[in-house]
């Protein structure tokens, strides 16, 4: 097996698009399991951290560590089939996979955006996409993995799973079933991050339970190689508005109306971002603009009225009105930068259940009035994702990072939601997993000890109580 250190490849895959830079020892491209399992024989006999990654679009700092970075994209993207089950290798990237599904008339849902990042990144992250109000996150598709363990042991959970891994994970679940905190962990919004503790109550058969379980685990517990999953049938969206809303309640009105009428995707653009997008989406006096699509032809033009405006997208402008949802954060940056300021990342995975958005948001608005901090905001609100990005000058006053996490915590709290959502903890959110519940806490550390009892796979990663300016590099907003 061959590790690389050059400069140049050590400085590459020191970052991601997080705000963070963490040097690696060595970089290494695997093209078959068996290399997979030299590399942790390797990481063992030198007591050196693996982590895995995939495209390296991730917002977390969690495919960047110490020690060993296995790049799965290079050679571990074979399509192995595409049908009602599909099977890949869990480097291939979503701009290969996506067409290639669509080809077969199927689609990926729970996909990002971004078009270079990895199934395997997705799946590791339980990415959410466009869709995600009716197909659910990445999870939701998933029939089973493969890949390896921190020892080194092949686990496949539509057929092995090492039995100490069987027997400690049914223990666990028999544990958490009588714990009080059960109710707590079964009520967190659907997207909520850290492990999907929920498997351990949703499902029945123990290898559903560890699939599920690995899902979202950002590289911590499975080294993944293969990925079985069942993408839906295409469907063409029948008709897709452009919403302009001057409030929050009008927002929230209509929200829930289209949301009860079947709408498929809810994407929501705070007037920050709306600002930015080309003059003939941009509307003078919104507060946000929504985009939301029907699979089916739906009469909504009664709800429609209580809009601030309403565009009705013709087919052939709706690639690039996706393109400027998709842009939004990198033209957000490039504001930031304009003004001196930075927009980082860290404390922007705010997660809630979609009928408190307007609640949430007077709160947000009243807190940047009293602190005198402009936040932006963007997400798939239909299934209450909202990203909050702070103008803030990240090299005079890096705390302040830490301390807007907090208070916007505290906010979301009284509604039930959490900091941890979409794009999972990394190296900046486990303190706020901590602070939601220990109780919950410690049972995710436990499923770690399970699956990775020397601390191997991405250590810092989920349990990383550091200060999250620790490793932090202005390089970007
Ligand atoms: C402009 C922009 C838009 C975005 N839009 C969205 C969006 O709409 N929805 C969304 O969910 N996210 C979005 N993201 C975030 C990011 O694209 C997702 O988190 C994506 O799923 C990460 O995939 P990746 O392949 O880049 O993973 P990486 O960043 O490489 O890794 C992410 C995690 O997965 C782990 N991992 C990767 N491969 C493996 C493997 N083979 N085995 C074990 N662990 C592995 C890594 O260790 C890490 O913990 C966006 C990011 C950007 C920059």
């Amino acid at each position: 097996m061959k590790f690389y250190s050059t400069p140049k490849l050590l400085r590459k895959y020191s970052q991601d698009r997080s705000i963070y830079s963490i040097k690696p020892s060595l970089i290494t491209f695997p093209r078959t399991e068996k290399d997979i399992v030299a590399i942790t024989e390797y990481a063992r006999k030198h007591r050196l951290p693996v982590t895995p990654r995939g495209g390296g679009t991730g917002l977390s700092g969690a495919c960047i560590g110490k020690g060993i970075i296995i790049d799965f994209s290079k050679h571990f993207n074979r399509i192995v089939k595409i049908g009602e089950v599909t099977r890949v290798q869990s480097g291939v990237l979503i701009k290969e996979l996506r067409p290639a599904v669509e080809r077969k008339g199927f689609m990926l849902p729970s996909s990002p955006l971004h078009e270079y990042c990895a199934i395997g990144g997705n799946v590791n992250t339980r990415s959410v996409g466009p869709r995600t109000v009716k197909y659910g996150s990445t999870d939701k598709q998933i029939k089973s993995l493969r890949g390896i363990l921190a020892d080194g042991r092949i686990l496949d959970t539509s057929k092995i799973i090492p039995k100490d891994i069987v027997k400690k994970i049914s223990l666990l679940q028999k544990q958490i079933k009588k714990d009080k905190i059960a109710d707590y962990i079964k009520k967190r919004p659907a997207l909520a991050g850290g492990y999907n503790l929920k498997a351990l109550f949703e499902y029945k058969r123990i290898n559903d339970v560890i699939t599920h379980l690995i899902v979202g685990s950002t590289g911590t517990l499975l080294l993944l190689t293969e990925i079985e999953f069942s993408p839906p049938r295409f469907k063409k969206l029948a008709d897709l508005y452009l919403l302009h809303f001057k409030d929050f309640n009008s927002l929230q009105k209509v929200m829930n109306s289209l949301l009860k009428k079947g709408a498929v995707s809810v994407e929501y653009v705070g007037k920050e971002s709306l600002e930015l997008w080309n003059e003939r989406y941009h509307k003078k006096d919104a507060v946000a603009g929504l985009i939301v699509g029907f699979e089916k032809k739906t009469d909504v033009s009664e709800i429609l009225k209580k809009a601030l405006s309403t565009k009705k997208v013709p087919l052939n402008k709706r690639p690039h009105l996706w393109k400027s949802r998709a842009l939004t954060l990198p033209k957000l940056e490039d504001k930031a930068k304009k003004l001196g300021l930075h927009l980082p990342s860290g404390i922007d995975d705010t997660t809630f259940y979609p009928k408190d958005f307007a609640d949430i948001m007077h709160e947000i608005k009243k807190y940047e009035k009293r602190k005198g901090v402009m936040i932006a905001s963007f997400g798939h609100i239909g299934i209450g994702s909202l990203h909050l990005r702070p103008f803030i000058d990240m090299k005079k006053n890096p705390e302040e990072l830490d301390k807007i996490g907090r208070d916007i915590f505290k906010i979301l709290r009284k509604y039930n939601g959490t900091l941890v959502g979409e794009h999972n903890s990394g190296l900046c959110r486990s303190r706020y997993l901590a602070m939601e519940s220990k109780k919950m806490y410690e049972y995710m550390r436990k499923i770690k000890k399970i699956f990775d009892p020397d601390n191997i796979l991405n250590p810092k990663v989920v349990f990383n109580l550091d200060p999250i300016t620790k490793n932090i590099e202005y390089k970007k907003g």
